[in-house]
């Protein structure tokens, strides 16, 4: 079983697909039993999606795009 930092480790390199079939499943078996580590992928992962807007000047619409889907990440869940 992963730990909780093992898998902050691995989260940026599983959203890249950098991992192996092996390395994946376990981060998802952690991800499954650790709400702590999913939060953490889920806004890694939003961030990383957010990068690109960061590079010229965002529009209005894309930043509210990307604010609403931080908001509803944050909502959902269990
Ligand atoms: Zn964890």
């Amino acid at each position: 079983m992963l730990k909780c930092r093992e898998t902050e480790d691995n989260a940026d390199q599983l959203l890249n697909g950098d991992l192996n079939r092996r390395q994946r499943l376990a981060i998802k078996m952690h991800l499954l039993m650790c709400r702590h580590c999913r939060r953490y992928v889920r806004q890694l992962w939003v961030l990383l999606r957010a990068i690109p807007f960061m590079h010229g000047k965002a529009s209005e619409a894309e930043v509210s795009q990307v604010m609403e889907h931080i908001h509803s990440h944050q909502t959902n869940g269990p």
